[in-house]
């Protein structure tokens, strides 16, 4: 096993990545910016190395800085934890030169998957559904025009190295082609330092669900159940929950099933989620694979009483995955939401600050993952998460009415929170019901009566 891991983050997954090396004996080295100085996970780390300015470009992408930072504190393992450079091919070979362990896939897996372009057209091959659209990038709306009148309007454009729902443009009709393209290419530019942009049909509320999956390097690939994450906002995620309300038992085998080929047909090892959408009709079909731990992964560890980081690191040190597919099983039902701070009144604007006060829920199947503490400062240079609430229950109303009351009983002060937005969702007669698809929240369905 590792002697220390050099967590490459900030905020809750640094610490809960700390935890898991803490249970293991594993000794934790903490990277932070000049707006981190007092942050939770750089007091809670064996050691911390101030690496840069706030700009994340200064700081936590500088691979050099990183790196140099591990030879120093003699880390021989590093975690990205998600964001920042989970997803860098590029990352995971410079650790692999300087003879560091990225705990993680291949720098090729993650190269393969991190164009989802690519990544359609392997997932294809392998015989995995993925949505109809381009078999790759578009030069102009030339190609764009014949595959929508071909399949039909709507359709998305994506970025192909995109990610956090940047840079996708719905289009209803070829006339907006033109304008759409334009913006959707210069944006995926400034973004993903690349303009390259590929066609979806636009599917009409469909659900988001993924599968966990994890291999080892051994070949043997997992799955580890699925996530129903379709409350979200401008495509990025709010509350993930396990089981998939009401998903029949013929869409979850099917989902399962696919997962496992494809993270198979590309030797995957280490944590993964294949993400699909599923239509009314059942229809599922592949949207992307992340390359990493995901920011809603308690709740897969809450069903299955699993540590998904712990064998995270397990695997990276190359012993084999700790558990049979038959011994993952899926017990009661686990539901998460994010807290950001973001005011819900302005159309989910971050509202950076300082926590003049925090006051944590408990009670029984609840589990919080926080990456503040009281007088930190939310940044305006990172992503506005400040804490996870999960709740365990042996069913979902149970789950959904636990994580309820930790929300009442959650007092975050001196910055704007989604708090009262998810109360909302969680009261809600369609959401109690199961009925959700992913554009809820933009089609007006928890506004205020
Ligand atoms: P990103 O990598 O930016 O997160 P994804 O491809 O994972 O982008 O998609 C994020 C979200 O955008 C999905 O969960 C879904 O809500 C929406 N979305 C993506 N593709 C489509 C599509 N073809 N039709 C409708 N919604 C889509």
């Amino acid at each position: 096993m590792f002697r220390a891991v050099l967590v490459a983050n900030r905020g809750e997954i640094a610490r809960r990545v700390f935890r898991a090396c803490r249970g293991l004996g594993i000794r934790t080295i903490a990277v932070y910016s000049e707006a981190d100085r007092d942050a939770a996970h750089v007091r809670e780390a064996d050691e911390a190395v101030l690496i840069g300015p706030a700009p994340a470009r200064e700081s936590y992408l500088a691979i050099d800085r990183i790196l140099e930072a591990a030879r120093r504190t003699g880390a021989d393992a590093v975690h990205p934890g998600y964001g920042f450079l989970s997803e860098n091919w590029r990352f995971a070979q410079a650790c692999a030169d300087a003879g560091i362990t990225f705990i993680g896939p291949s720098p090729a897996a993650i190269q393969a998957m991190g164009d989802k372009s690519e990544a359609r057209r392997l997932m294809a091959k392998a015989g995995v559904p993925v949505v109809p659209g381009t078999p790759g990038p578009i030069s102009g709306i030339e190609e764009a025009t014949q595959f929508g009148n071909a399949a039909g309007f709507p359709l998305l454009l994506k970025a192909a190295k995109g990610g956090g729902g940047i840079g996708m443009a719905r289009v209803s009709a070829a006339g907006e082609l033109a304008a759409a393209f334009a913006a959707a290419t210069r944006r995926a530019a400034a973004a993903f330092g690349e303009g390259a942009v590929y066609v979806e049909r636009y599917l009409e509320r469909p659900r988001h669900v993924e599968v966990q999956v994890f291999g080892d390097s051994a070949g043997t690939v997992v799955h580890l159940h699925e996530r129903d994450c379709s409350i979200q906002r401008r495509h990025q995620k709010l509350i993930e929950e396990s089981p998939a309300p009401g998903l029949p038992a013929a869409t979850k085998a099917g989902l399962t099933a696919a997962a496992v080929a494809g993270a198979r047909a590309i030797g995957y090892v280490n944590a993964g989620t294949m993400e699909f959408l599923v239509e009314e009709s059942g229809r599922l079909s592949f949207i992307e694979m992340n390359t990493r731990l995901q920011v809603e992964h308690p709740v897969t560890e809450e069903v299955t009483g699993l540590d998904l980081v712990v064998a995270q690191l397990r695997v990276a040190a190359g012993e084999a995955l700790p558990w049979r597919q038959d011994e993952v099983a899926q017990r009661g039902a686990a539901i998460e939401c994010r807290v950001y701070a973001e005011d819900p009144a302005k159309n989910f604007l971050p509202s950076p600050g300082t926590v003049s006060r925090l006051v944590l829920p408990e009670g029984e199947g609840i589990r919080v993952e926080s990456g503040i503490v009281e007088g930190a400062s939310v940044p305006v240079h990172y992503d506005p998460l400040l804490l996870k609430l999960v709740a365990r229950g042996a069913d979902r109303a149970e789950a959904v009415a636990r994580l309820d009351r930790a929300l009442e009983g959650c007092v975050v002060e001196g910055v704007r929170t989604t708090i009262p937005f998810v109360r909302r969702v969680l009261g809600d007669a369609r959401f109690r019901a199961g009925s959700v698809h992913t554009q809820m929240i933009e089609q007006g369905a928890f506004r205020d009566a």
